[in-house]
């Protein structure tokens, strides 16, 4: 007999099992998933790609901006042009490696503090259709980076994107819809970025860089330099125009002297090639280890020996195990001009329309209506007098970070006005936490993985709190009593 009050042995078992799960069919992942492959194990390498439209219209997982061509509509084209970018992933399929692309992996489950009852260490994936689980010996975790991307005014319009998606949208896609590009940042990502513009036939209006020297080595400096860009240093966004479709101009001010002539450059693309941030979200929801180290790009797992995680079983490859950052505060550097050079009433959070002065003044959007009294009292400062700023109290007030966009374009952004503003080191200010799923999916996806008859009958009574799990509807109702009385405790009543 099953003891009722127990979930023990009632999860669903998955409905595939793989010796090595990879996520993430970039260069990291295909290699290890070949690699494991070769060594005899069964293995399923799993990418997003070719993504849906509905997804790079979110802006998820890239900063897309709004620059994809229509290309992206036609799958059958864009799983060609996947496969042909990467012949890495060709070689694992000839290895042996079972190969799943336009398969995202929304969660990723191993026992421990919380969670004891799985059947096997699981993923959870979904394509357009539907969503089932696949169990695991061994995890690899080799879901790339996404770009540091922060605020200014007119941010929010189509044109502005991020380095990483215009190299996706170049490379992967040949689907880019720009043809002049502004590009924020000067550091190698930025000329490459450069570089990879001008050979794809595109111009490159400017690279703008807060600092006073372009930031690169000096051998990328010299080859963009010699391509004719104009590079603005000391200069920062001050705003951009737009049209019907986005960007048609930027407005740039000299960092040293913000009552100086604006010089404005027309442009139909912003590139912010900033930084770049790990991919980590499936480790935070792994419950890997996770540590701040500014010169692998901020928060990234803890790694020992090669790529195993605190986990066992679960490794980290690739850019999701750290970027390379020679210098963290350069981001900070960014984020103080772009405050000083526009307004509080800059956009931070745009799924849920939070600016600058909503964020630090911890007001929820005005959509939501009214400030009650109590709220407006309220900031960041009075917030910290009852402790330590926490990212995930501030979301839960202000709602940054909320949206379907899943935080991808706010989440460094608001760390980093939190610490400009309390005056807290950035490495301080703790990881807002990550939730499964990692990727926006649809609820008919969802629908079809229905717990067993086992689970569904268990949910009134597992969790021991009784009077908490009458059904909803027999509340008030004569059969209130009958479930009390089912439950045994009409005393305690
Ligand atoms: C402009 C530019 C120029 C560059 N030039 C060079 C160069 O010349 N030489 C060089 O060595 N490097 C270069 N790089 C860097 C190089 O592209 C990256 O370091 C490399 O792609 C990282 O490989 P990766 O496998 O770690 O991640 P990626 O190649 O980013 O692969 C990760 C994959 O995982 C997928 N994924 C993530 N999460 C999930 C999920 N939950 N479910 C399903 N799929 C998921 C992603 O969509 C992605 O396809 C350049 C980068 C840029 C932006």
């Amino acid at each position: 007999m099953r003891d009722p009050f127990s979930i023990a042995g009632k999860f669903k078992p998955p409905s595939q099992h793989f010796d090595v799960v990879v996520v993430g069919a970039g260069s990291a992942g295909a290699a290890a998933a070949t690699r494991a492959a070769k060594n005899g194990d069964r293995v399923l390498l799993v990418d997003e790609n070719p993504l849906s439209p509905g997804l790079i219209g979110l802006d998820v997982p890239l900063f897309f901006g709004g620059r994809a061509t229509a290309a992206v509509q036609n799958k059958g084209r864009m799983l060609e042009q996947v496969i042909a970018a990467n012949p890495l992933i060709e070689a694992a399929f000839e290895a042996g490696v079972e190969v799943m692309l336009g398969t995202t992996v929304w969660g990723a489950f191993v026992n421990g503090p919380g969670l004891a009852a799985l059947p096997t260490p699981m993923v959870g994936l979904a394509d357009d259709e539907r969503s089932w689980l696949c169990g695991f010996d061994r995890l690899v975790v080799a879901s790339g980076a996404r770009d540091l991307v922060l605020s200014f005014k007119g941010w929010d319009q189509p044109g502005v994107m991020g380095a990483n998606a215009m190299h996706a949208l170049l490379t992967r896609y040949h689907a880019f819809a720009g043809r002049s590009i502004v590009i924020l940042g000067s550091g190698a990502l930025a000329l490459s970025t450069a570089l990879l513009a001008i050979e794809r036939g595109l111009r490159v209006a400017a690279i703008v860089e807060v600092r006073d020297r372009l930031q690169g080595p000096a051998h990328l400096v010299e080859r963009v330099l010699a391509e004719g860009v104009p590079a603005y240093t000391s200069h920062v966004v001050a705003e951009t125009h737009g049209g019907l479709d986005g960007v048609e101009r930027i407005l740039l001010a000299p960092t040293n002297d913000p009552d100086a002539p604006r010089v404005e450059i027309a442009c139909d693309t912003i590139c912010q090639a900033i930084g770049l941030v790990s991919a980590i979200e499936l480790l935070a929801v792994l419950g890997a280890a996770l540590m701040y180290d500014p010169a692998r790009g901020g928060h990234v797992p803890v790694i020992a020996g090669s790529g195993q995680t605190s986990l066992p079983g679960v490794s980290a490859f690739g850019d999701c195990a750290g970027v390379a950052a020679d210098d963290p505060d350069y981001g900070l550097d960014w984020m103080r001009a772009l405050i000083a050079a526009s307004g509080p009433d800059v956009i931070v959070c745009q799924c849920e329309s939070v600016s600058r002065a909503a964020l630090l003044g911890v007001k929820h959007p005005a959509y939501l209506g009214a400030v009650s009294k109590g709220m407006a009292r309220r900031d960041i400062a009075s917030l910290r007098e009852d402790g330590p700023i926490n990212q995930d109290q501030v979301k839960r007030l202000t709602r940054t970070g909320m949206g379907p966009c899943q935080g991808r374009r706010c989440r460094e952004q608001a760390a980093m006005m939190l610490a400009l503003s309390t005056g807290d080191r950035l490495a301080d200010i703790p990881l807002a936490s990550y939730r499964a799923p990692v990727r926006p999916l649809p609820l008919g996806v969802l629908a079809d993985a229905d717990e067993a008859p086992e689970m569904e009958a268990g949910w009134d009574v597992w969790f021991g709190i009784p009077t908490q799990w009458i059904p909803y509807a027999e509340i008030d109702t004569d059969r209130e009593a009958l479930q009390l009385a089912a439950l045994s405790v009409g005393e305690q009543v």
